[in-house]
């Protein structure tokens, strides 16, 4: 990897990346520049694997995993433990290192790095508590013995919005569970992935445990990755479209997917809500990572008797964050991931505009170096404008009135997705009739941030399979086999 002289001194060099991770080695490599979003400049380069290289990190996973799945549960929750040290102890580079490819404004970093240690304590706490089960059959004939064994070798596939979190939160339980691993991450995001793998080696994660690479062939690479018959698992977190081709490829081998893919949250607030609750709620659902988050409040349905009241502050406070670099002190919302991003979202705002919305404040691309779009929030948008159905993954807050509980339910689930959603009540009753109607894998209830390393991270319909996090994470890695006892 090259670094360019300015952002040389971002971390110690102990975490700057070597080039590919596989079987313990660093091979050096370029072709995949990493962009600084907040100035649009080169900030380094790293290497493009190719399939052979992918194929090596499969049977470099391959020659480690016996003895990986034989090293004791309490000897890999210590590696695990470790590694959360040493990312506790190295937490303000890190933090540094996802504002610099991310863009993110440091508080959101920092928050990502703590969150992202949390798991591999969690599932270092968690290796030790494997558990099985025993039983009698209803006919007594025999015993029903089940143990859990590690899958097997997992691709482990992330995205830029999370760089750091999105991988330790597959790696922890990965590693407890007694499986090797070869993680992907995000191309615009790989230096994270590559800091965490130095911490891993010296954690003392074993060569060929935890390989590492990234390419600008995505398709081909893991394609030919899941067409090995020894990886078992594909645990993927992005976007719905490329989970759904991923689905089909893993199909063919039959490989045992889990899918974390797009959020589409609603955000509802009743009439008897506590005002300042919801707004301080709506801030931190909203722009956390400046609304790149798959859990982001998407659509904002506001009862009618607290609508205008709700669309004036938060219009307050989005008009009165500080945009900037991600890196600079005060900077409360920082750049897009790309200039793409950014006419999404322009995009987005114009067909709401155009379709009788109005922007209470913001509305427009920021004429400024960098991905810079503004915090915006938009009233009286059309339910039926493209800003309701697709994730807008931005600081866009579009709101919409609705008058009954029926109502507010029935336009929460009008959506393929199904990740994310939050209630503002005083009414716990209602906040748990309202959550029970809603088709979601996730309720925050008077709360804005729900993801906790100890629960269950996940969505239902087209935002994926499976969870992460929490006591049945682990179980993602694992297979239950059943022995038929008789004695
Ligand atoms: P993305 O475009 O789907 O990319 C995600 C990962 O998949 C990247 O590592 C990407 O590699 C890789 N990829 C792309 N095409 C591939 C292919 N054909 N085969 C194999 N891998 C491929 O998503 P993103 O833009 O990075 O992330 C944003 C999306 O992630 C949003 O939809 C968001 O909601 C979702 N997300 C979901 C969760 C959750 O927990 N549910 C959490 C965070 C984000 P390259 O970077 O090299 O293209």
């Amino acid at each position: 990897m090259t670094i360019q002289p300015k952002f040389a001194g971002y971390a110690e060099p102990a975490l700057h990346a070597q080039g590919l991770y596989i079987d313990g080695k660093w091979q050096p490599g370029s072709g995949i520049p990493v962009i600084d979003p907040s100035t649009g400049q080169v900030l380094a380069e790293v290497a493009d694997a190719t399939i052979e290289d992918a194929q090596r990190a499969v049977e470099a996973a391959h020659r480690a995993a016996p003895q990986w799945r034989a090293t004791a549960p309490r000897k890999r929750s210590e590696i695990l433990r470790k590694w959360f040290e040493l990312m506790s102890q190295h937490a303000e580079e890190l933090a540094i290192l996802i504002s610099l490819e991310n863009g993110k404004a440091l508080p959101d970093a920092r928050g990502e790095v703590a969150y992202a240690a949390e798991f591999f304590r969690w599932y270092a706490e968690e290796a030790t508590r494997i558990g099985g089960e025993y039983r009698d059959t209803p006919s007594g004939a025999h015993k029903i013995l089940v143990e859990h064994e590690p899958i097997g070798i997992a691709v482990l596939i992330t995205p830029w919005n999370f760089p750091t979190a999105m991988a330790t939160r597959k790696i922890g339980p990965a590693l407890a569970a007694g499986c090797t691993v070869i993680l992907k991450p995000a191309s615009e995001t790989p230096l994270s992935a590559f800091a965490m793998a130095r911490l891993g080696e010296m954690a003392g994660v074993p060569p060929g445990v935890l390989n590492v690479l990234t390419t600008r062939n995505p398709g081909p690479v893991v394609n030919a990755m899941l067409a090995d018959p020894r990886v078992r698992k594909l645990s993927f977190t992005g976007s719905t479209a490329v989970g759904r081709m991923l689905l089909g490829e893993a199909a063919k081998s039959v490989v045992s997917c889990s899918m974390e893919l797009g959020g589409n949250a609603p955000f509802l607030v009743f009439d008897d809500a506590d005002l300042s609750a919801a707004l301080d709620g709506a801030m931190v659902a909203k722009m956390r990572n400046a609304g790149e988050a798959c859990t982001a409040a998407n659509r904002f349905y506001v009862q009618a008797g607290i609508h205008d009241a709700f669309v004036e502050g938060l219009t307050g406070r989005m008009a009165a964050l500080k945009i900037g670099a991600g890196y600079d002190a005060g900077t409360q919302c920082g750049p897009m991931i790309t200039q793409k991003a950014v006419q999404k979202i322009d995009q987005l705002v114009v067909d709401a505009l155009e379709g009788g919305a109005r922007a209470t404040t913001g509305g427009a691309p920021l004429a400024e170096e960098g991905f810079f779009y503004p915090p915006t929030v938009l009233e009286n948008v059309p339910r039926n404008a493209a800003i309701a159905r697709e994730e807008i993954f931005g600081p866009v807050a579009p709101v919409y009135k609705f008058d009954t509980e029926e109502e507010a339910i029935q336009l929460a689930n009008d959506t393929e997705y199904g990740l994310a959603a939050y209630v503002y009540t005083r009414d716990i009753t209602r906040a748990m009739r309202v959550g029970r109607g809603l088709e979601t894998g996730m309720l925050g209830i008077n709360r804005g941030l729900m993801s906790d390393p100890a629960a269950p991270f996940g969505g239902v319909k087209q935002s994926g399979l499976g969870r992460e996090g929490g006591v049945t994470g682990i179980l993602e890695f694992m297979e239950a086999k059943y022995y038929a006892v008789e004695f």
